[in-house]
C-alpha cells in the first residue's frame, strides 16, 4: 500500500488529504501536526472572507470543523512534532523525523504554514548565514567535526539538533536566548539563558565567518558555528534537510504550478510557500498538491517497461 505524510493540519494539509484520499483511497495518508491551534488559522479572530460562511467564525472554530470533516472522511490526524525529513534511498520514498518516532512514506506533503522564527535583528545574521550560521544540524554538522559549536532555541527542536551535533562536534552549547533552559539537556551541554546581542564575524575571513556569539552582558563566547532552532521546524527547514530548493529570498519553500518541489515526490502547499496568506489560497494549493501527490503515486506504482 502507497503511504503519504502531510505535515500541517490547517487548510492547506486536511484539503491536501481531502484531495489524496479521494484520489487514491487506499494509501496510508497521515497527516501530522502540533496540536489543535498551533497553526496561523486559530490565530484569526474572526473569518468572513472564506467561501461558504453565513456568519463570520473564529479561525479556530473554523480549524476544528475541517478536522473533523477530515476525520470523518476516515483521514488520521496524528499529533507529532517533525524535526527532520530526509530521503530514503532504500525504498525510493522519505523518513520522516518526528518527536515520537521516525515514519517512512512515499511521498511527503509539506504544510506547515508560514516560515518560523528567525532571530531578527540579530547583527550579523543575514551575513553569516552559510558561513557559520546553519538552520540544519543533520546538513551541516559534518562541517563542525571537533569543533565548537551552539544551538540556538529553547524548545524541543533545539533539544533534538542537540542530539544531532553532539557525537560530531567538539564543545556543544545551547543558548536560549532568554528563555529558561528546558529540562532534558544533557549534561554536556553548557546552557546560556542570557538574550544574545550580536554574533561576531573573524576579523581576516572573506566572506565572513562566524568567529563567536556576543551576550548581553558583554560576555563572548567563541563558536564556528551556531545552529538556529528557535520554535518549530518549518517547511523551509525541512525542505532544505531534504535538498529541496527555497524561493530566492530564502522565505518560502520553491514549488511548480503543480505544489511539486525539484525532489521528487516532495510537494509543499499553503503559507508555507509565501504569497498571498489566506485561506482560500491554501486550501486551493492543498488540493493541487494532493492530486499531484495522486499522479506521482500512480506513476510509481506502474510496472517499468523494460528496454
Ligand atoms: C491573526 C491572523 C488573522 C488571519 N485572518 C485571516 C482571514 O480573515 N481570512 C483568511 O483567509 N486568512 C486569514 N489568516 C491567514 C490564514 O490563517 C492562513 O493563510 C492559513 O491558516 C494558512 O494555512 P496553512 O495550512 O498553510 O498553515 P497553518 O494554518 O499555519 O497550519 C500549519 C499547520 O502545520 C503544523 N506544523 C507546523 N510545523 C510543524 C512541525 N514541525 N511538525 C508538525 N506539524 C507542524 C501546525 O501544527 C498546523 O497544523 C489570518 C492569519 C492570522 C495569523
Amino acid at each position: 500500500m502507497a503511504s503519504a505524510i502531510i505535515i500541517g493540519a490547517g487548510p492547506a494539509g486536511i484539503s491536501a488529504g481531502l484531495y489524496l484520499h479521494r484520489g487514491l483511497p487506499a494509501t496510508d495518508i497521515r497527516i501530522l501536526t502540533k496540536g489543535a491551534g498551533t497553526g496561523s488559522l486559530a490565530q484569526a479572530g474572526l473569518i468572513e472572507n472564506y467561501y461558504g460562511l453565513e456568519a463570520p467564525i473564529s479561525g479556530a472554530e473554523l480549524e476544528r470543523r475541517g478536522r473533523a470533516g477530515a476525520e470523518r472522511l476516515g483521514l488520521t490526524i496524528a499529533e507529532r512534532e517533525v524535526f527532520g525529513l530526509r530521503l530514503n534511498d532504500k525504498v525510493d520514498g522519505f523518513l520522516v523525523e518526528t518527536d515520537k518516532d521516525t515514519m517512512e512514506a512515499d511521498v511527503v506533503i509539506m504544510a506547515t504554514g508560514a516560515a518560523r522564527e528567525k532571530p531578527l535583528g540579530l547583527p550579523g545574521l543575514e551575513e553569516l548565514t552559510g558561513h557559520g550560521i546553519s538552520y540544519c544540524a543533520i546538513c551541516d554538522a559534518f562541517f563542525y567535526r571537533g569543533k565548537p559549536v551552539g544551538v540556538l532555541g529553547a524548545g524541543d527542536y533545539a533539544l533534538h539538533e542537540l542530539g544531532v551535533l553532539l557525537p560530531i562536534a567538539g564543545e556543544v552549547s545551547l543558548f536560549t536566548n532568554g528563555a529558561p533552559a528546558p529540562a532534558g539537556v544533557p549534561t554536556s551541554v553548557t546552557v546560556y539563558t542570557e538574550p544574545l546581542q550580536a554574533l561576531t564575524p573573524a576579523p581576516d575571513t572573506t566572506p565572513h565567518r562566524l568567529a563567536a556569539v556576543e551576550l548581553t552582558s558583554g560576555q563572548t563566547v567563541p563558536l564556528a558555528g551556531l545552529f538556529i532552532a528557535l520554535g518549530t521546524a518549518g517547511s523551509t527547514i525541512l525542505a532544505r534537510k531534504a535538498g529541496a530548493l527555497l524561493t530566492d529570498d530564502g522565505r518560502s519553500v520553491r514549488v511548480d504550478e503543480h505544489m511539486a518541489t525539484n525532489i521528487p515526490g516532495l510537494f509543499a502547499a499553503g503559507d508555507s510557500i509565501g504569497g498571498l496568506l489566506q485561506v482560500a489560497k491554501a486550501v486551493y494549493e492543498g488540493a493541487e498538491a494532493g492530486l499531484a501527490a495522486v499522479r506521482y503515486l500512480r506513476q510509481k506504482s506502474r510496472p517499468q517497461s523494460s528496454t
